[in-house]
């Protein structure tokens, strides 16, 4: 039997209700849920300051192990895996002339689909989830922990993608800034540096977060105001910088990044996933500085398969144990999506019946 959290709209109790177990069909694989993650766009949704079809399964950072697999899937019953956040066709003209899977046209998001569509498993905040044909399953490495990819398959190939797109446009990079050091940031610097990336400067208004950044090979900046920012960034790249990352979803630091980038640098914009989002700069700034503005949302495939590489090489050199709360109980969701909203974590985890039974996470 499976059971799942079902979110029936803002401001209205969850619902732990039981699924009878469904059968995998073609291409479909059903995944244990071993951990998950509560994402700042499903705290938009508790908020209600994002909109999702009621009911359904909330969720979509998690991690699971293969419990049954349909005819035609190639991914073992018993497999440690992750998957990307969306299902795409592979076939339509957006996904493979465009190549952009993620936009899919007849895209589907575990996490942001209705319980009538399916079996209604479509979110991680479950005991399963069923996995479609159009998903891309990768496996886990053994000594990739749980905790490790939890969000491997939302923040980190995120960023996996947005650091793709910047060497999309320049190979000669030795300056980044990356605005907000939330969880988005701290992947960023992590795998900027790793890539080698010699100067990848960090911005937030919060130290505690920035030490965490600072922990993952970013160089903080306490951003007490815009032009002592400035002048922050300005002392290590006294030319501006090659590039530009908004991972924060504040809107007034787009200026900011803007006054930040050398002649032709690359602004990819990630964080501001919302309608709160009118930009400041001017046509005319971007014009006459040659500057290159990226919009980067959600991820292709190879980005999740990178993903896990890079958690993969990189164990030992950052310190993962640092960024998720201990597994909270998945049965007490709201109580976990309180703690979630006090940004002590980078990310609060929810498992079913976990183990770690307790009325909060302990403070790290
Ligand atoms: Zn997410
Ligand atoms: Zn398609």
């Amino acid at each position: 039997m499976a059971q799942a959290q079902i979110f029936h709209g803002v401001g209205q109790p969850l619902e732990w209700r039981s699924f009878a177990d469904p059968t995998p069909g073609n291409g479909e694989l059903l995944v244990r849920i071993d951990l998950a993650a509560i994402c700042g766009s499903d705290l938009h949704t508790f908020a209600g300051t994002r909109n999702e079809p009621t009911p359904c399964v909330l969720g979509h950072e998690g991690v699971g192990t293969v419990v049954a697999a349909g005819p035609a899937t190639t991914t073992a019953v018993g497999q440690r895996v992750t998957w990307t956040l969306a299902d795409s066709c592979g076939t339509c003209r957006t996904c493979s002339r465009d190549r952009l899977p993620q936009k899919c046209t007849q895209l589907f998001k575990y996490g942001h689909a209705p319980l009538n569509d399916g079996t209604g498993l479509n979110g991680t905040y479950a005991t399963h989830i069923l996995i479609r044909p159009g998903t891309s399953v990768v496996a886990l490495p053994d000594d990739v922990t749980d905790e490790m990819a939890v969000a491997a398959n939302c923040a980190l190939a995120t960023m996996v993608a947005a650091v793709r797109a910047m060497r999309g446009h320049s190979s000669l990079v030795e300056t980044v800034v990356i605005q907000g050091a939330g969880l988005l940031g701290v992947y960023g610097a992590a795998l900027l540096t790793e890539a080698g990336v010699p100067t990848v400067l960090c911005t937030d208004v919060d130290e505690h977060r920035l030490g965490v950044a600072a922990a993952f090979g970013a160089i903080p900046i306490l951003a007490t105001s815009p032009e002592a920012t400035l002048a922050a960034v300005r002392d290590h790249a006294p030319h501006g910088v090659d590039a530009v990352i908004e991972a924060a979803g504040v809107r007034h630091l787009l200026a900011e990044g803007v006054a930040m980038l050398r002649a032709g640098g690359w602004y990819g914009w990630v964080g501001l996933v919302h309608p709160d989002s009118v930009i400041g700069p001017t046509a005319e700034q971007i014009i006459r500085r040659c500057l290159i503005l990226q919009g980067i949302h959600n991820y292709a495939p190879e980005d999740l398969r990178d993903a896990v590489d890079f958690l993969a090489r990189t164990i030992n050199r950052f310190p993962y144990g640092r960024l998720m709360s201990p597994p909270m109980p998945l049965e007490n969701l709201e109580t976990a999506v309180a703690h979630a909203r006090e940004r002590e974590f980078m990310r609060i985890t929810v498992q079913p019946s976990a183990t770690s039974l307790r009325s909060g996470p302990p403070k790290n």
